[in-house]
């Protein structure tokens, strides 16, 4: 008892002394949040709704229970860069993975951004680019969207004479709004940003086109992918970049020595070989996004037109905040964007199994009717 007294106050002594201040241009952030409901439709993270295939578990089973624990990892990740390289027809000098594309992204932006450079981006998009730049110690430049959602290019040129970002963010599909940039918009942000472009391309399966293909040695372009969408694999937290070989080696002087564990090696080189199976949870995803948004178009709500795995949508009748809490009552959640910048009223549903888009559908239109 009088040990764990003692313990007790010694710890609340060493807790008063040892808060320290936080950076000061870190104490105005507030972090990234997605809150979870417990519900039995869970619309609101854009993950797929399926889970990998069975003989993907049994392969990865097979060869965790063969694996060297003692040993590190293979640094280089080298058998996984190759199976990526293959399936994009590049160099396994031109890829780099992380843990999730958000650990891609933060490992670009600690070796190209970082205090005294600036980043840019286009808003409403993927809250993560200006919130881990702002982590970097870079300063972020918010250019603004047309009222459409689309990139209104006055306004990116604008954005890159004047602030002369050292990276800018472009998100295709875009995250929340779900527009893919059309290839002319690339080529020309392309051409006139002064540094490195990124294009996060998280969704890129279920767009029609991608930018993978204007990545070459010469360019200061890179592309950003994940294996939690498509894949199936959100739990595993891998994602990767193509780009050209001089920065991929940059990266990898600044990345963590074995950052990418033993499992997350064998898990994403095994998944690489499902791809005929990724490619069809793919498809069905399509065909059930273009299902929904057909029949959310026929209730009064403005549906903004989408190539990724979710629908960004506004209710013209209801407030924002209010349809999200009919819908969480009638078991369904979807994300909340009502609250955010530029997003007054707008909900965001990802697309799910076809049971679960039933009954969304069927809660939607109660709740706006
Ligand atoms: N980019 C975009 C646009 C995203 O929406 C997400 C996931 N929400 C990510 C990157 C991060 O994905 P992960 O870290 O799971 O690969």
């Amino acid at each position: 008892m009088e040990c764990t007294r003692a313990a007790q106050v010694r710890i609340g002594n060493v807790n008063a002394v040892t808060r320290v201040p936080v950076r000061d241009d870190l104490s105005a952030l507030e972090g990234y949040h997605s809150p979870q409901v417990d519900v039995s439709v869970r619309l609101n993270t854009n993950e797929s709704p399926f889970a990998p295939p069975p003989a993907w578990r049994d392969a990865f089973a097979a060869e965790l229970s063969r694996a060297q624990w003692q040993r590190y990892p293979d640094r280089a990740a080298t058998a996984l860069r190759e199976g990526i390289a293959a399936v994009h027809g590049v160099s396994p000098q031109q890829v780099f993975a992380a843990n999730g594309s958000n650990e891609v992204l933060q490992t670009l932006l600690l070796t190209f951004a970082g205090p005294g450079r600036t980043v840019a981006t286009f808003e409403p998009t993927y809250q993560m680019h200006g919130q881990i730049a702002r982590v970097t110690g870079a300063t972020v430049v918010e250019g603004e969207r047309a009222a459409d959602f689309s990139l209104d290019m006055a306004e990116v040129h604008r954005v890159l004479r004047e602030h002369l970002p050292s990276v800018t963010f472009l998100c295709s599909p875009n995250n929340p709004t779900g527009l893919v940039e059309p290839e002319a918009n690339i080529r020309e942000v392309l051409a006139a940003a002064p540094g490195l472009l990124v294009v996060d391309e998280a969704y890129g399966q279920f767009a029609d086109w991608s930018a993978l293909g204007l990545v070459d040695e010469e360019t200061p372009l890179v592309v950003t992918r994940t294996f939690s969408k498509t894949w199936s694999m959100a739990g595993a937290r891998l994602g990767y970049m193509v780009g050209p070989e001089w920065l991929v080696a940059e990266l990898d002087k600044v990345v963590l020595p074995y950052h990418l564990d033993l499992a997350k090696q064998i898990a994403g080189r095994l998944a690489l070989t499902f791809v005929h199976e990724m490619e069809s949870r793919v498809q069905f995803i399509v065909g059930e996004r273009q299902r929904l948004s057909a029949a959310m178009s026929a209730l009064p709500i403005d549906v903004f037109p989408s190539g990724a795995n979710f629908i960004l949508f506004r209710p013209r009748n209801h407030g924002g905040r209010a349809v999200w809490q009919g819908l969480l009552d009638r078991d369904v959640l979807v994300r909340d964007c009502s609250g955010w910048p530029r997003l007054a009223d707008c909900l965001r549903v990802t697309i799910g199994t076809e049971a679960e888009n039933d009954l969304f559908l069927k809660a939607l239109t109660e709740v706006t009717a």
